[in-house]
C-alpha cells in the first residue's frame, strides 16, 4: 500500500524533476551560508555561519515540513515525525551541516537535504510509519576550531567523553563547551544523553562518495560496506642541529634528511601494498628550522587508512623496521610514539546494506559496493544501532573544496532508495 502509492509519486510525471528542483533550493540556499570568494563554503563548527546555518535548518524543518524540533546535551539538532507507536525504535537519518575551511556545499549537507525531502514526500502522500522517523544534524562533524572531529555523533554514541573537551579552545580563547552551549547544546547533561541500546532501529546516511569510482565506472550511487580503519603516529628523529657552513657532510646528523627518507618509504610501503591501504605524512616540523643551521630534532606525523585491520598492522611495521635502517644510516636516533588516532575499521549492518541494495534495485538504478576512505558520522552510529550510508558521485572525485558538486538528480535517487528502504524496514517486526 504504502509503496504503491510512493512508486506512483515518485514515478509521475515530473515528480523526480521537483525533488531534484528541491534538493536544488537546499543546497542554493545553505550554500550562501558562509559563502567564500572562491565559491565554496565555510561553516566551521559553532562559529557564526554554522550557528546561522542551525537556526535556518529548525526553523525550515518546523515550518516547512512540521517536524518536532529539539537539541541534545551536545548540540544536535533532532527533528521528529512521530510514528503510529511510539514505542517502537526510531527509524534514523541525517548527517552533518558544519564544513571545513572553504569546503564545499554538499559534503554533509546533502544527507540532510535528503532526508529532509524524504519527509516531505511522506507528508505530500500522507503516509504514516509505525515507528518514529528522526532526521539528525550531527555537531561538530568536520575537525572544528578546537581540532577534534565528529562531536555530536561520537557523544551521543557514548565514544567520547565530555570530560575531555573542558580544556579545548578556538582560535580565539572561547573554550569549546562555551561554544556549545551557544548552539543549544549542554554540557552538564552530556554524560547522561546519550543513545540507550535498542533506542535507535536504523540509521543510514546520505553523502558525497569524495572520490571517483561511482563517476568513473557510471553508478547512480553507492552502497557502503563499511569505513576504512585510520591510524596516526608521530615519528621524533633527532640530529645535531650545528652550523650549516662549518659542518662538514661526513660530520653531519640532518634530522630533516632522516625524516624525509622516512617520508618517501611511508610513501613506497603504502604504494606497494597493492590494495586499497594509503599513508600520509602530512604534517612536519624542523627545528630550529633556520636557513644556515642543520636540523637538529623533526617531528613528524604518519596516517595510514585502509579497510583491512592486517594490512594498517602490516604498513605500521614495516615503516618502523625502515626506520630502524634509516637511524642507523645517518646517526639519528628515530622514536616511534604511540598511537594519537585509532579508529579500527568497521563493517555496516548486512541486513541495512542488502535492504539499500534491494531498494536500488526495486527503483532500478544502478548501485555498487564500496568502501568509504573517510570516517563519517555513520560509523560512530554503527556501534549503537544498525548503520549503513548511501554514497552519491562526486564530481571529479572532489571534495572539501569550493569545486565539490554533486548532479541532484543523483541526490534524488539516494532520496529515492533511503525512503524505500526506510518503509521497508518499518513494516518489519
Ligand atoms: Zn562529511
Amino acid at each position: 500500500m504504502k509503496f504503491d502509492k510512493l512508486e506512483t509519486a515518485l514515478h509521475e510525471k515530473g515528480a523526480q524533476a521537483i525533488l531534484e528542483h528541491q534538493l536544488l533550493d537546499w543546497v542554493e540556499s545553505f550554500g550562501k551560508i558562509g559563502q567564500t570568494e572562491q565559491g565554496g563554503v565555510s561553516r566551521l563548527a559553532f562559529g557564526p555561519d554554522d550557528l546561522l546555518a542551525r537556526k535556518m535548518i529548525i526553523e525550515r524543518m518546523h515550518r516547512e515540513l512540521g517536524l518536532e524540533l529539539r537539541i541534545d546535551a551536545w548540540g544536535n539538532i533532532i527533528g521528529r515525525r512521530p510514528g503510529n507507536y511510539s514505542r517502537s525504535g526510531i527509524l534514523m537519518t541525517g548527517s552533518h551541516l558544519d564544513t571545513v575551511r572553504n569546503g564545499g556545499k554538499f559534503d554533509g549537507a546533502a544527507g540532510i537535504f535528503c532526508a529532509l525531502e524524504a519527509v516531505r514526500i511522506l507528508n505530500r502522500l500522507d503516509i504514516q510509519t509505525r515507528h518514529p522517523l528522526e532526521v539528525m544534524v550531527f555537531a561538530a562533524e568536520e575537525a572544528n576550531q578546537s581540532g577534534i572531529s565528529t562531536i555530536g555523533s561520537r557523544g551521543k554514541t557514548g565514544r567520547l567523553q565530555s570530560e575531555s573537551l573542558a580544556d579545548y579552545k578556538d582560535d580565539h580563547g572561547v573554550p569549546l563547551l562555551e561554544a556549545v552551549t551557544a548552539a543549544g547544546g549542554n554540557p552538564s547533561e552530556m554524560k547522561h544523553d546519550q543513545f540507550h541500546p535498542g533506542e535507535i532501529k536504523v540509521f543510514i546516511e546520505i553523502h558525497n562518495e569524495q572520490m571517483n569510482r561511482l563517476e568513473n565506472n557510471g553508478f547512480d550511487l553507492g552502497i557502503v560496506t563499511g569505513v576504512t580503519g585510520i591510524r596516526r603516529r608521530q615519528f621524533t628523529v633527532e640530529g645535531s642541529a650545528g652550523h650549516g657552513g662549518t659542518i662538514l657532510m661526513d660530520q653531519r646528523k640532518d634530522a630533516l634528511v632522516a625524516a624525509a627518507e622516512l617520508v618517501t618509504a611511508v610513501y613506497n610501503i603504502a604504494s606497494e601494498s597493492g590494495g586499497e591501504a594509503v599513508a600520509t605524512v602530512g604534517h612536519i616540523s624542523v627545528e630550529p628550522n633556520s636557513v644556515n643551521v642543520v636540523p637538529g630534532k623533526t617531528v613528524l606525523e604518519m596516517e595510514i587508512r585502509s579497510y583491512n585491520s592486517r594490512e594498517l598492522d602490516r604498513i605500521d611495521e614495516t615503516v618502523w623496521k625502515t626506520a630502524n635502517s634509516i637511524e642507523k644510516k645517518y646517526g639519528t636516533p628515530i622514536k616511534r610514539g604511540s598511537l594519537t588516532y585509532d579508529n579500527t575499521p568497521r563493517e555496516f549492518a548486512p541486513l541495512v546494506r542488502k535492504a539499500l541494495t534491494r531498494s536500488s534495485d526495486i527503483c532500478g538504478y544502478r548501485s555498487t559496493d564500496l568502501v568509504s576512505m573517510a570516517g563519517h558520522d555513520a560509523y560512530h552510529m554503527s556501534y549503537v544501532t544498525n548503520a549503513g550510508m548511501i554514497f552519491v558521485p562526486s564530481r571529479n572525485g572532489l571534495s572539501h573544496c569550493p569545486e565539490e558538486y554533486t548532479d541532484p538528480l543523483y541526490l534524488a535517487r539516494a532520496t529515492e532508495v533511503l525512503l524505500t528502504t526506510l518503509l521497508h524496514i518499518d513494516e518489519e517486526d
